[in-house]
């Protein structure tokens, strides 16, 4: 028996000692650079002709690991592998499918700098963005362990003389799990672990920018004791394996997380029914955000001003989560973009392989040169307050943005640019920022900084997203204490990390017999 959830601390990179450890770790995985990473399909180790470079984005000469990618065929052989497996492991009991998680889990703290090491390479992350995704990770292991030991227990129901009922959660089958990059050891582990903790078994496609450290944490499960013919291993470019892989007879359930895009392409493939499939295909999808934080004309300005930043400009803004609006109130408009520019332009932009970066690189050619096109928007629908400036000589660097008198109806305040681009907006009054916080096809994450009460509650019945936060930053959010999902085209609101969320990949089954 498990004692009960507690989330992972952060390591304090304050101390002497903690430093000289991740230091030696950065150094110590140089020497598997270069590495090559074939596909797992069936518990085989299956090559393929084509590798490709997996590179360090604030190096782009810099290649951290080479990677198979599958093809159609290998992808159609991958679920039909998996559909056999499926036969097996549904029969597991789920107390011992929750100990493989604890197991991984235990394994993943030992060599936490480790797998930090590898966010700092291959996704660009600072120390302390690294350490938060690889204790995300740890969490996510911990929380869904326990969460299949809860809900694979017989459920309680009204009772009825002369019948015993028992109701009770089964497994669905097999799931295409299809995370994004950006937090590619989080995410990808999270949404990994639960389909399989659940009882499924699953095909894995990483996102082709982290397919790295996605193969290193499928080796860990398979260390922790996973059958190895659980998670079929296969990476390859979204676009050309994605579609097989959802169109699948065989597939049961889909869970995605990535651009509104691709989720909605997802949604509506997944409902056509194809030949020899039996079941209506379930998708979980979480999707983008054009998240805000609003601040109140009697709000603690410091505090607001630093929650932009953090929120705005932390993972250079590759965050679902990340503030892309400010909506400030006309009266202390001018003072907050003020303190925000002058607290962004403070911050080191660099490589985060040195702990004293506060931002690093964006994560590849096609998102740098997409922040480009809406920088330069940027400047006919906003006045530039900071940054603007951006160099790829060596690495996909942007400098943190600011753009002030932004239309709320803009396209630089509509779309989500997933890099380091803030738009501050003038609002005429606190009702006001409200509706423009809520108008966009987005309802992901948002902040309110306020000091009156009537204000904040005002905010908790109207601001719109999944995750509203008050008097602090819109990002963050940790595992059991803030479950994370958003509203309308931010997703289907899943929940991960929260109590809702597991179940999602079980169906619940009831048997009544007559005594
Ligand atoms: P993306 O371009 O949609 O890619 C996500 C995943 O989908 C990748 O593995 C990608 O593979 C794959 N893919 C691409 N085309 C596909 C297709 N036609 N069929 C099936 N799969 C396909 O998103 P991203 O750039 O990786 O991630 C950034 C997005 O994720 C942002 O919109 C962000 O807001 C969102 N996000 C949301 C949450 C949340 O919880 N709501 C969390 C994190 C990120 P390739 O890499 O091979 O293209
Ligand atoms: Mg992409």
């Amino acid at each position: 028996m498990m004692g009960a959830f507690s989330n992972e601390p952060m390591t304090d990179f304050s101390l002497a000692d903690n430093r000289r450890v991740f230091e030696a770790a950065l150094t110590d995985i140089k020497r598997l650079y270069g590495n090559s990473y074939p596909l797992q399909i069936g518990g085989r180790t299956v090559q393929s002709e084509s590798m490709r470079p997996s590179v360090n984005p604030a190096r782009h000469g810099e290649t951290v690991g080479l990677v198979a990618q599958a093809d159609r065929k290998r992808a159609t052989e991958a679920v039909d592998i998996a559909a056999a497996a499926f036969e097996r492991w549904k029969r597991v009991a789920p107390a011992a499918r929750a100990r493989t998680l604890y197991k991984a889990a235990a394994l993943l703290r030992r060599r936490k700098h480790e797998f930090s090491a590898w966010l700092v390479a291959e996704a660009g992350k600072t120390w302390v963005e690294a350490d938060v995704d690889t204790a995300e990770a740890i969490d996510f292991l911990e929380y869904y362990g326990r969460e299949a030991e809860r809900l694979c227990a017989p459920q309680p129901l009204v009772r009825l003389a002369g019948e015993d009922n028992e109701w009770s959660y089964v497994p669905l089958g097999v799931g295409i799990i299809i995370p994004p990059w950006n937090f590619p050891l989080a995410i990808m582990a999270g949404m990994t672990a639960s389909a399989v903790v659940a009882g499924n078994t699953v095909v894995l496609k990483p996102a082709s920018a982290t397919p790295v450290i996605a193969a290193r944490f499928v080796q860990l499960m398979h260390e922790a004791g996973l059958p190895e013919d659980v998670i079929q291993f296969v990476p390859g470019s979204g676009g050309e394996i994605g579609d097989v892989l959802i169109d699948h007879p065989l597939t049961r359930f889909v869970s995605f997380t990535g651009s509104m895009e691709v989720g909605l392409r997802i949604v509506e493939r997944a409902a056509r029914l194809q030949p020899g499939q039996r079941w209506i295909k379930r998708v979980i999808a979480e999707l983008g955000g054009k998240d805000a934080i609003v601040v109140d004309r009697d709000a603690d300005l410091t505090a607001a001003s630093q929650g932009i930043v953090q929120s705005a400009f932390g993972y250079a803004g590759q965050k679902c989560s990340a503030c892309s609006r400010a909506i400030i109130h006309a009266d202390v408009y001018d003072e907050v973009t003020e303190r925000v520019a002058a607290l962004t332009r403070r911050l080191s932009i660099g490589d985060p392989v040195l702990q004293g970066t506060d931002v690093g690189p964006v994560i590849d050619r096609a998102a740098y040169n997409k922040i480009r096109q809406y920088v330069a928007a940027g400047k006919k629908e906003g006045r530039l307050l900071a940054g603007g400036g951006m160099d790829d000589g060596a690495g996909y660097f942007v400098e943190p943005t600011i753009f002030a008198d932004v239309d709320s109806q803009a396209t630089l305040a509509q779309d989500e640019i997933f890099g380091p681009v803030l738009a501050c907006i003038r609002a005429d009054d606190f009702g006001h920022a409200l509706a423009i916080a809520n108008d966009t096809p987005y309802g992901l994450t948002g902040s309110v900084y306020s000091n009156r009460r009537e204000r904040l509650e005002l905010a908790r019945e109207l601001f719109h997203v999944g995750n509203l936060y008050f008097n602090r930053k819109c990002t963050g959010a940790l595992v059991g204490v803030h479950p994370f999902g958003g509203f309308n085209l931010s997703g289907t609101d899943s929940k991960a990390g929260g109590p809702d969320y597991l179940i999602q990949f079980m169906q619940g089954k009831v048997v009544s017999e007559k005594m």
